[in-house]
């Protein structure tokens, strides 16, 4: 077969963690990928639908750390096109959302290599829907704003919330390091206490939904260890609708992990399956793992609650 370089580029959301909640055509470009180079915020679960042969490569930029440039980033798309047919870029969520994804997209038409943006389901939509509301609301939230609480350089910028003040829903990204700068701001411009819900790793097994008011939800905070958890901040009065009663099969806390031996695809669709009950897990391909699975496994190792399953 003749193989036609530089290859494409498929800059690819992989959702907000669970595996159910990735597209199906994510899916089947990472089954198809020779290579991937991914983000931090992705669930090594969802590298392992790649074939053992794919190359995964951990692009993950830490935040508020020096660690990985996006310039240096751009060149490694461009190098690993070059070298491959179905090159993934995989970001958390939507990469069109907070995923600089615009950077990639304009070096790669700078070195003229093909690329495809496919949409993944960004972190506020799961993080509602596991709250069973929606971000709009009839007659009391006609609009949603997506903004960030990170600025270029952690520059202190103010973030953008004219959208909360106008009566809409805000959705803040990359916020709880500033949370306090960010309460401050608004309380500068409304004395109003509006709700707020702060949602940590939605949809995965490990979610955890804070609420409380501007002038609580400080405190709140301080009651969980939620430290370097990807979280997302969602204010508006939408949020005094919210009933936290009926969360329940979404706020499993569960420390227990699977490891799932056996045949792939009968793996991956346990996986799935315990992902939709709120379990974590990763799958035992007979230890031909890719790198970054090794890593991890070696990590679960020293969890306590481990429980093999064999399909
Ligand atoms: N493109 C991503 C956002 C990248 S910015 C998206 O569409 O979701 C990174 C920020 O996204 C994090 O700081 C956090 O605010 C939010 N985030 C990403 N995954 C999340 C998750 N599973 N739960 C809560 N917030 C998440």
């Amino acid at each position: 077969m003749s193989v036609e370089l530089p290859g494409t580029v498929y800059l690819i959301g992989a959702g907000p963690g669970n595996p159910n909640l990735l597209t199906k055509k994510a899916e089947r470009l990472i089954k198809k990928a020779d290579v991937i180079l991914y983000d931090r915020l992705v669930n090594p679960l969802i590298l392992q639908y790649a074939s053992p042969e794919t190359k995964v490569i951990n692009v993950g930029k830490k935040p508020y750390f020096k660690h990985i440039q996006q310039e240096e980033i751009n060149l490694k798309i461009v190098e690993a096109a070059k070298h491959y047919q179905y090159v993934v870029r995989l970001k958390g969520g939507d990469p069109a959302i907070f995923g600089r994804i615009t950077e990639e997209v304009h070096t790669l038409a700078k070195h003229q290599i093909n690329y495809e943006i496919v949409p993944g389901i960004t972190s506020a939509s799961a993080a509602v829907a596991s709250m069973n509301m929606g971000l709009t609301m009839r007659s009391v939230a006609p609009s949603v704003t997506f903004s960030t609480g990170h600025f270029k350089d952690s520059i202190d910028h103010d973030t953008d919330i004219r959208n909360l003040i106008n009566g809409g829903t805000l959705a803040i990204y990359m916020g709880i390091k500033r949370l306090g700068h960010i309460l401050k701001q608004i309380e500068t411009y409304t004395d109003e206490d509006y709700p707020i819900a702060i949602v940590f790793n939605a949809s995965c097994f490990n979610q955890q939904i804070i609420t409380g008011t501007l002038s609580t939800i400080e405190h709140e905070l301080t009651l969980h260890h939620l430290d370097g958890r990807p979280g997302i901040c969602i204010l508006g009065h939408l949020i005094s609708y919210f009933d936290n009663t009926s969360i329940c099969k979404h706020e499993i806390l569960s420390h227990k992990y699977y490891v799932i031996k056996g045949d792939k695809p009968l793996a991956l669709a346990k996986a799935e399956e315990l992902y939709e009950d709120g379990y974590q897990c990763l799958i035992d391909f007979d230890h031909h793992y890719h790198v970054s699975q090794q890593h991890l496994y070696n990590e679960l190792l020293q969890y306590k609650e481990i429980e093999y399953v064999y399909v």
